[in-house]
């Protein structure tokens, strides 16, 4: 293999960023450590609309890898809860392992190559790139290999020092009674600095949460354990098995410094560019994965300086985010979210978090209202 960019990592930010190199004619490879893109995932895999709207490599997704979230119902720790929703705004659940395999087809199109089972663990700097070893060399190396980057190690760039911790259990054939919401609860003490969900996605339902990692004792299961037991009054699935578990570490802390040095660059978990707040990282790795691409195609066709100086400086900053995030993770406080359900700043947070400042409104009409839960039982159909 000796190729123009080796990208590391067949996931979100490696094949948008490969896909663009490809489509520029250049020689790409993908060096994957799993042996198909679409096992072992570690994400919950909803995609916001901005995402939909803004990165052209999604046009063409079929529609049966994707379910539409119009809203959000946002509980309280007391499990009191308000319906969210913003005008034409929505997410879109997916058959997350279809949909990587989908990206990959198209990175593939468009004349990439993915080597599978490769993992990559070092490189040297040479006169005209990198020496990768029994991997080959490239002229260019993008790192899109996640939050614990191989590419930033070896490389010596930044790497990120704040994590939160999703863990995902997913229930194939199991139903929900509102399925077009996107259910969020707040709890301090199973979720700290981040919340519990439960979605209908393709197929399945999904039952997650993310937890702040700071001198945790608890482990993903005792978490899920509690949470299964908060939510069992309206959803319970304590006594079915998941059929599948997802988990990982997501960055909080914003992006690594440095993200890239001379003809190697950082994108995607890799460089930290998740959000601090909502841990959504889709958009941002395909959104920036693709310029990634386009950047470092104008470089090594001598159209422009190596984008290492200058590309990394249209990533995103999270400043707003993370200032929330700071005071998530000190000023959290449960008998506040009790109170302030509903409420005017509680709906400015959330038009901020959950619908990118595109306003907040109740979808039944008038201000959202807060209501109480109403104890119910699931269907589900895995037993
Ligand atoms: C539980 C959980 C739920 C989440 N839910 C959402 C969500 O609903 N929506 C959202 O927007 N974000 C979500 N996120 C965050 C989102 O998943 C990530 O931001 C996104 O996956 C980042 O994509 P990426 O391509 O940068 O990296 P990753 O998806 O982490 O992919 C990295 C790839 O690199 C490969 N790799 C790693 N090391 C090597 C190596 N040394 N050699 C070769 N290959 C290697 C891995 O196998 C993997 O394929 C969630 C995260 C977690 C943990």
């Amino acid at each position: 293999m000796n190729v123009d960019c080796a990208v590391v990592g067949a996931s979100f930010a490696g094949l948008s960023c490969a896909s663009a190199l490809a489509r520029a004619g250049l020689r790409v490879t993908v060096l994957e450590k799993k042996g198909d893109p679409g096992e072992k995932l570690h994400t919950t895999g909803i995609i916001v609309k901005d995402a939909i709207d803004q990165v052209a490599l999604l046009d063409g997704l079929p529609a049966e890898l994707v379910r539409r979230i119009d809203g959000v119902r946002l509980y309280a720790p007391n499990l009191r809860y308000v319906d969210l929703a913003a005008p034409g705004y929505y997410f879109l659940a997916t058959d997350t392992p279809r949909v990587m395999r989908w990206l990959a087809a198209r990175a593939e199109q468009a004349g990439a190559h993915i080597a599978y089972g490769k993992l990559f663990t070092r490189a040297e700097r040479v006169q005209s790139g990198f020496d990768l070893g029994d991997l080959g060399t490239a002229r260019f190396l993008v790192g899109a290999d996640g939050p614990s980057s191989r590419v930033a190690k070896a490389l010596g760039l930044g790497r990120s020092t704040k994590f939160l911790f999703g863990v995902e259990y997913e229930y194939a054939g199991a139903q929900l009674s509102e399925p077009d919401k996107l259910h969020c609860f707040i709890d301090r003490r199973v979720a700290p600095g981040y919340i519990g969900w439960v979605v209908a996605g393709v197929g399945v339902v999904q039952v997650g949460l993310a937890r702040r990692i700071r001198g945790d004792r608890w482990t993903a299961s005792a978490a899920m354990q509690a949470l299964l037991e908060k939510i069992a009054p309206l959803f319970d699935f304590r006594r079915t098995q998941p059929t599948s578990v997802r988990a990982g570490m997501i960055p909080c802390g914003g992006l690594v410094r440095p993200a890239a040095a001379r003809r190697v660059l950082l994108v995607g978990d890799a460089a930290g560019m998740v959000s601090p707040v909502t841990a959504g990282g889709i958009h941002t790795a395909l959104k920036h994965g693709l310029a990634a691409g386009h950047a470092i195609a104008d470089y090594l066709d001598g159209r422009k300086d190596d984008p290492s100086s200058w590309f990394v400086g249209s990533y995103p900053r999270f400043r707003i985010k993370r200032l929330l995030r700071f005071l998530f993770d000190h000023f959290q406080s449960d008998a506040l979210f009790d109170l302030l359900l509903g409420t005017r700043p509680m709906r400015a947070a959330a038009g901020i978090i959950y619908f990118h400042h595109k306003g907040v409104f109740d979808p039944a009409g008038g201000a959202p209202t807060v209501r109480a839960a109403r104890p119910k039982v699931e269907e589900t159909g895995s037993g």
